[in-house]
């Protein structure tokens, strides 16, 4: 099977990044909200392949980075709080969130080739070593019961959110696709929650949002981005 046929097998509405890019500056400007006055936050994972996908912050101030392993706003409370003092006076907030997986040459959901490697590395690697540890404690009949460590805590914060909401997905016939879908909702029901939260710190008129999954691909092709939720909040 063709490699865009294999992306499409999995995300039959997933589109070529640079042009949801391009759609997203142009839904600003229909908004009124000014491009130099808008400040940018993301939560997408750590992984030096993510920041790149939308690169909105060539046109936008920031990013303000909410996220942390796997995309999850381990910025909290007070990371969104700080972000919404941050936009400017009559500017505009956007807030960019999702969670991420990597698809191989041969077509492997989970799997990417990048610069410079030869072998291909997991991806998402946090996403997916959580997913392995719930799969084993599967296995032996125990239950995984995430530590929490100081030298490790966004890992350990992620299982721990992942406990309860993952158990379809071991079973699943497309594991992989199954736990990158239960890693979008974490995050995405993340923002809404922490929005909430914090709504009256914003000062801003306008607050515009955008959830998707991002595929990436290998360093010559396309990333791929699947929009599923976005959203224009008037504070
Ligand atoms: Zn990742």
């Amino acid at each position: 099977m063709a490699y865009a046929d294999e992306v499409q097998r999995y995300y039959p509405r997933a589109r070529r990044a640079r042009d949801v890019a391009r759609e997203q500056l142009d839904r600003l400007r229909e908004l009124d909200a000014r491009l130099d006055r808008t400040l940018l936050a993301t939560s997408l994972c750590r992984d030096e392949v993510s920041h790149a996908v939308l690169p909105l912050q060539e046109r936008l101030l920031g990013p303000f980075v909410l996220g942390g392993l796997a995309g999850v706003p381990f910025c909290g409370v007070t990371g969104m709080t700080a972000y919404a003092h941050h936009v400017p006076d009559a500017g505009a907030a956007m807030i960019v969130y999702g969670a991420h997986v990597g698809m191989s040459e041969q077509g492997v959901l989970g799997k990417l080739s990048r610069d410079g490697k030869v072998a291909e590395t997991n991806c998402c690697g946090a996403l997916l070593q959580a997913f392995g540890r719930f799969r084993a404690a599967r296995a032996s009949h125990t239950p995984h019961e995430p530590a929490l460590h100081e030298r490790d805590c966004e890992q350990g914060l992620l299982e721990r959110m992942l406990a309860g909401r993952i158990d379809d997905a071991l079973d699943h016939a497309e594991p992989v696709w199954a736990a990158t879908e239960v890693a979008y909702h974490l995050i995405h029901d993340r923002i809404v929650s922490l929005l909430h939260a914090v709504m009256p710190e914003f000062k801003c008129a306008l607050i515009v949002t955008l959830g998707m999954v991002v595929v990436n691909t290998s360093p010559d092709r396309d990333n791929v981005v699947d929009v599923r939720d976005q959203d224009v909040i008037r504070p």
